[in-house]
């Protein structure tokens, strides 16, 4: 639901007969009448920029963001998890120290983002409250983690991040940590560690969903096996369509569904992703794209734009970014697949720069043949369920 100002208008308009204007007007499209959620947006590191503004609808072409509050009303995208990132540092008492402050005050930046647009979107903890939102014509922000290392070693800390409004999290990121392997680290633990293990048991217990992306495969292996509910690949992708260690072979994606679980297709590691010198040294730029003035912002914007159009990171398109849906919803069936295509944290091909290009993937799931009730299981249903059953074993 996105029809924003309709109760005002039919209320308005409810004693007259219609206009010419408003037989024209277009029926909303399967895509906008839908209930849409995109599980990984890594849009939260742009909070904190004092030249980038979350109410803006900012354009592809002269900005880096992917997500704004602009064009999730054009994209029609409902909502999402709002990710809390934090790069993998040392696994020492500072190093966690340091990544403590970092989680808690990005928690903080996401929560004062949202308060500034109450007409607009509201946090949400909870399906019930993200369809409560949904209906009352407003977008909705749930709030997840990337990588647990924060945590240091102090599990209390997962209670203090729930009560901070956080439903989902993940162990790790690229780098083996205190918790498991990252399926792009080196085997360190041959999965979870002993305090991984009960990382799984406190998420349970809290209600929280446990998100198996950026883990080893004996990692996701034993958090589903430990696991009292279903789990979640927030941005993940199918390993038989492109083998990368950050995607997932169709034997795991059966186990995974066999236990109510989904991966959300990711846009990232679809193809051979290329990192030029160049390219280097402009991402380490936008890392702290904060710290510039909004001249050199634009500067480094245009040239990141320049590269992406010679030297893209990716060298594919839309396409094959649905090759990859439609073949992940071969295997794992409409039950069992999401949208998580890490927008602002990487994601993006030719034709699919940024979510304003969403309602295309709904055309082309329609257009393959998928029922609404499969979209709107695939859009937000199957999330909203994964999300209700955490919630419903939690305590124990
Ligand atoms: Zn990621």
């Amino acid at each position: 639901m996105r029809l924003i100002g309709l109760p005002f208008l039919a209320l308005a308009v409810a004693s007259c007969a219609p206009t010419v204007a408003q037989q024209n007007e277009p029926l909303p499209s399967l895509h906008q009448r839908l209930m849409t959620l995109d599980t990984h947006l890594d849009t939260p590191v742009w909070f904190s920029n004092p030249h980038w503004k979350f109410g803006d609808r900012h354009d592809w072409h002269t900005d880096l963001a992917q997500v704004d509050l602009g064009r999730m009303e054009t994209g029609a995208l409902d909502g999402g998890m709002f990710v809390i990132y934090t790069r993998q540092g040392p696994l020492t008492p500072q190093g966690f120290a340091d990544a403590k402050a970092f989680a808690f005050k990005r928690l903080d930046e996401i929560h004062r983002t949202m308060a500034a647009y109450p007409s607009r979107i509201e946090l949400v903890a909870t399906a019930d409250q993200a369809v409560r939102a949904d209906k009352a014509g407003l977008r909705f922000a749930f709030i997840s983690i990337e990588n647990s290392y924060p945590l240091g070693e102090d599990l209390s800390l997962l209670q203090k991040f729930y009560d901070g409004g956080v439903r989902m999290a993940g162990p790790v990121h690229s780098k083996d940590n205190q918790f498991a392997d990252s399926a792009t680290g080196s085997n360190t633990w041959k999965g979870l560690s002993p305090l991984g293990r009960k990382w799984v048991a406190e998420m349970n217990r809290l209600g929280m969903v446990i998100d198996g992306s950026h883990s080893s495969d004996a990692a996701f292996d034993q958090l589903l096996e430990l696991s009292k509910a279903p789990i979640i690949l927030s941005h993940s992708g199918p390993k038989a369509m492109w083998d990368h260690n950050r995607n997932i072979d169709d034997d795991r994606i059966r186990r995974l569904a066999a236990k109510g679980g989904a991966v959300c297709m990711n846009s990232v590691f679809l193809t051979k992703m290329v990192y030029t010198d160049e390219r280097n040294r402009l991402s380490d730029m936008a890392d702290n794209i904060a710290s510039l003035s909004a001249a050199e912002q634009a500067k480094l914007t245009a040239d990141i734009r320049k590269l992406d159009a010679t030297a893209p990171v990716q060298d594919t398109d839309f396409e094959n970014f649905m090759r990859n849906l439609l073949y992940l919803l071969k295997v794992a069936g409409p039950d069992h697949v999401c949208i998580g295509a890490d927008w602002d944290g990487g994601g993006g091909v030719r034709g699919f720069e940024d979510i304003t290009a969403l309602p295309k993937v709904t055309e082309r799931l329609l257009a393959a043949g998928y029922s609404e009730a499969d979209i709107a299981k695939i859009w937000s249903g199957n999330v909203l369920r994964i999300l209700r059953a955490a919630d419903a074993a939690k305590g124990g």
